[in-house]
């Protein structure tokens, strides 16, 4: 998961780490740094190509994110994603992060992986020394 640099910016990090330990879920690793383009650019590999790409390397990459892995029971990923709320905050139901705290979907707060194949491979980009 990561809060993306509006959200430490706005000063809502912890406010977004606060929900995910409140549900019952663990920081397993985290690190406040500026996610770099090159790097940016792979996280987000399978949007290349998208009319909003170029903009969304630029504002990942823009100030510091606050880049985590968070643990708990089979299938976690599901409850970040849940807690989290859909990617259009206009969209996103009250209760979610996305619904209670963002207006605008390039400035959506967090980032959550999507599977355990997308949260294998990102904890190995940002976490490579990770056991
Ligand atoms: P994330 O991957 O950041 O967790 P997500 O999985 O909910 O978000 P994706 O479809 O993977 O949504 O899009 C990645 C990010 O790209 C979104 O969070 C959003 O910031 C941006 N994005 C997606 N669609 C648009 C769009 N139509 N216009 C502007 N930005 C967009
Ligand atoms: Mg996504």
């Amino acid at each position: 998961m990561i809060c993306k640099p509006d959200a430490v910016e706005r000063g809502l990090a912890g406010e977004i780490l606060a929900r995910i330990e409140a549900k019952g879920l663990r920081l397993a690793a985290a690190e406040l740094r500026v996610i770099e383009p090159d790097v940016a650019e792979l996280h987000y590999a399978e949007h290349r190509g998208q009319p909003f790409f170029d903009g969304l390397v630029k504002f990942i990459s823009r100030s510091p994110s606050l880049v985590m892995v968070v643990e708990g029971p089979e299938d976690t990923w599901r409850i970040v994603r849940s807690l989290m709320g859909v990617t259009n905050p206009a969209d996103a139901a009250p209760g979610t992060i996305r619904g209670d705290l963002a207006t605008m979907t390039s400035e959506n707060l967090v980032h959550g992986s999507d599977g355990p194949d997308s949260a294998r491979r990102e904890i190995a980009l940002f976490f490579p020394t990770l056991r």
